[in-house]
């Protein structure tokens, strides 16, 4: 290893940059941030970068590098000039002063380099690959950051502060580094991620008495993450819901979660399926209530998968109420909705200027055989209306809408299994639909739209399935 990777403390430091082009004004706006002082020697240099350096408390000299007497009083130089053999001199005269210096374009001249940073202070995230490709750096770079909550760095700051009580506390490090795992993986974390600083601070204090009271180890509190799986295709998953995933120690699914988003969940997770299809329950929903309870409470890390959105359709909320009441902590994590992946998925924009100024979520599942809705609300100009749960019930929808004014020849589209490798769309009139999905044996989950936007599908659609070609 060329370049080890160290933290340096630079409040105090002290830098000279020799050159004033566009790499001069990002360093220096990088270092400046990080509280270095810094001064600048250049032939030519912007008024941007002159205010920036001389209102931090900079000086700008107007020249060009002379001799090895402009460092003195410095510890950091950076060679920035566009004149290889100058910044080669720089770093050689810098390095002999026994200085750090970094020298644009050609790292192997000087001695440190600057790596891609992921800034979630207190913590901080450095990667570097000798200077080969800065491009790669980066690329990862942008990688990491999707993975690391932007919370992180607040969720060291708590901790650090607590740092010296926990060592009182615990003097053995191996109860140290357990207590300390179970505070940043458990809930406290989860607190912090989710914006609720207080509580998180609160169940640290909490961990901390029992620890005080002779408790011993802190016993793990279960958690419940209730997930929105999305509507099939698994890139559609939220980066939360996917970190969550990664970290639970069960999983309850229903059978509207594509095998796609399963297989994002390690192996070895128990998998519990609560699925339930119309009059098929396979656990009543009280039953997932409580299943959820139990397994919290054994001290497990509960994620509970649910197709699209959790609050749509999804019975999200009666979920949670039991879990509020038995005080089991919990957190929510949105998914995409049916009706947003469908739309995207078939090229069908719920609003559209001209056509759709409102879009409404209906369910159309039967009750007894009829669909209770409020029609007169439902046949209104300019109103996209989305249909969940409307398949069985589609030819009464389609029936009733007329009868209640609809045009008959408002365009709908049908669509089935959305945004997976199975996707249909179909397209017809309020008159024709029920025809072509008997002819077509269209099979649940299905989307049923209804509105002058269906007639956009046409140009707009762009995703093809395995069944469009
Ligand atoms: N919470 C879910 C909806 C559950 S209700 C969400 O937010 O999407 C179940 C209904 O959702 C199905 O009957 C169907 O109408 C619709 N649905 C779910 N996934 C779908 C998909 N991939 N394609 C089409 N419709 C879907």
């Amino acid at each position: 290893m060329t370049y080890f990777p160290l933290f340096h403390n630079v409040q105090q430091l002290k830098a000279l940059l020799i050159g004033g082009g566009k790499v001069a004004k990002r360093r220096a706006k990088s270092l400046i941030a990080a509280g270095v002082n810094c001064d600048l020697v250049a032939t030519v240099v912007s008024e941007e970068l002159t205010l920036l350096v001389q209102s931090n408390g900079g000086t700008v000299t107007i020249g060009g590098y002379a001799s090895d007497q402009v460092m003195l009083g410095y510890n950091l130089i950076l060679a920035l000039t566009n004149d290889r053999t100058i910044n080669h001199q720089i770093a050689t005269d810098a390095k002999a002063m026994g200085l750090l210096v970094n020298v644009v374009d050609v790292s192997d001249d000087g001695n440190i380099i600057f790596g891609a940073i992921i800034d979630r202070a207190p913590l901080t995230i450095a990667i570097n690959n000798g200077g080969a490709s800065p491009v790669l750096s980066s690329i990862l770079r942008q990688q990491l950051e999707q993975f690391v909550p932007k919370a992180y760095g607040q969720l060291a700051s708590l901790v650090g502060a607590y740092r010296p009580q926990v060592k009182d506390a615990l003097p053995n490090t191996t109860d140290r580094s357990i207590f300390w795992h179970q505070v940043l993986q458990g809930p406290v974390a989860e607190a912090v991620f989710s914006g609720k600083h207080n509580e998180a601070e609160s169940l640290l204090k909490k961990h901390l008495k029992e620890l005080d009271s002779g408790l011993g180890n802190v016993k793990t509190n279960g958690e419940v993450y209730l997930i929105g799986a999305g509507p099939g295709d698994p890139d559609l998953l939220t980066l939360r819901a996917f970190r969550l995933l990664q970290k639970a120690d069960v999983v309850l699914y229903d059978a509207l979660v594509s095998d796609g988003v399963m297989a994002l969940i390690p192996e070895g997770v128990e998998r519990v399926y609560v699925g339930k299809r119309r009059a098929n329950h396979s656990v009543p929903q009280a039953g997932i209530n409580q299943l959820l309870v139990d397994y919290a409470k054994q001290g497990k890390r509960v994620a509970r998968l649910k197709g699209g959105d959790p609050f749509i359709f999804g019975r999200g909320g009666e979920e949670i109420e039991t879990l509020a009441e038995q005080h089991v902590p919990f957190q929510v994590v949105p998914g995409i909705t049916a009706a947003n992946g469908c739309s995207a998925y078939s090229g069908i924009p719920l609003t559209h200027r001209d056509y759709a100024q409102s879009v409404r979520f209906v369910t159309g599942q039967l009750r007894d055989g009829s669909v209770d809705l409020p029609w007169s609300e439902l046949v209104v100009e300019g109103q996209t209306l989305v249909f969940y749960m409307g398949l069985k019930g589609l030819p009464l929808i389609c029936e009733t809408l007329i009868n209640h004014g609809m045009d008959q020849h408002m365009p709908v589209a049908l669509i089935e299994k959305g945004t997976t490798q199975d996707q249909r769309v179909l397209v017809s009139d309020l008159t024709g639909l029920p025809a072509l999905i008997e002819a077509e044996q269209v099979m649940s989950p299905s989307l049923f739209l209804v509105g002058r936007v269906v007639s956009l599908h046409d140009k707009l659609a762009w995703f093809t399935s395995s069944r469009d070609v």
